[in-house]
């Protein structure tokens, strides 16, 4: 049986001070009776305070993103090992706005998975179709593409570890929500690929998650699909009421 996972990305908000203010409203709001798997990603700046304040709190810590290298000469980059030495146990890697902004790739996204990986933490891989390939009538080849890719090379072993975020692309910070009908049907497309690559029992054991405009008010509908194992949630997880609102529907 699969947790349910709901992670929120903070992209690029908040300072020290609005971060401690998130995060202590977080732990007043949510309820220890939460079943679900709950990560904040807030900017590098932030990991460190929200780190201390998660000391004792079931909250798990997530980065957006992570370096390709080890260390050295990669002047605003971070590690793996620096994340895991501030507290993170999970990375978001190949975000759209990754793919968008900073030219990510399939085979550079698979790569910092390996990374992750390879470093004891749990990558949040996210695809997702534009909508122009959506228009087009190419998502199911799209979603295969990007599976394969970002998952080439993995063993079956890390593939069950990690995370894969669903994520069209013409949904994110839009408003715009796939429907819970397109959101199931991509994520069984999605496990399928990952069951004729490995096998049935693993595509069953892998996270599933959905984002794109999750808000309290579809959260409920969305997580209740059967390959729908969670959210990773942007604009609506900079409340602590809205995000523990979605927590609370998973
Ligand atoms: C995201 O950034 O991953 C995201 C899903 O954003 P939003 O919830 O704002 O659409």
């Amino acid at each position: 049986m699969r947790k349910k996972v709901i992670a929120g990305n903070w992209k690029m908000n908040n300072d020290i001070s609005q971060t401690t203010e998130l995060i202590n409203g977080l732990k007043a709001v949510l309820s220890s009776s939460t079943k679900a798997i709950v990560i904040v990603c807030p900017p590098f700046t932030s990991l460190g305070v929200a780190q201390q304040l998660l000391a004792n709190s079931d909250i798990k810590l997530g980065a957006q993103d992570v370096s390709l290298y080890d260390s050295g000469a990669y002047t605003g980059e971070v590690s793996v090992a620096m994340l895991k030495s501030v507290g993170c146990s999970y990375v978001i890697v190949g975000h759209s706005e990754r793919r968008q902004y900073h030219h990510e790739t399939n085979e550079i996204i698979n790569q910092k998975a390996k990374k992750v990986l390879a470093g004891g933490l749990i990558p949040i891989i996210c695809i997702g179709e534009t909508l122009e390939e959506r228009e087009k009538n190419i998502t199911n080849q799209v979603l295969t593409t990007q599976v394969k890719g970002v998952l080439a090379g993995l063993p079956a072993s890390d593939v069950e570890k990690s995370i894969v975020a669903y994520e069209p692309v013409w949904a994110i910070g839009t408003g715009k929500t796939a429907s819970k009908e397109q959101a199931e049907e991509a994520h069984q497309v999605i496990r399928n690929v990952i069951a004729q690559l490995y096998s049935a029992s693993t595509a069953d054991k892998v996270v599933i998650q959905y984002g794109g405009s999750v808000k309290a008010d579809n959260a409920k509908e969305l997580l209740s699909q059967p390959d729908i194992d969670g959210a990773l949630v942007g604009g609506a997880c900079l409340k602590a009421d809205s995000f523990s609102a979605i927590i609370s529907a998973a």
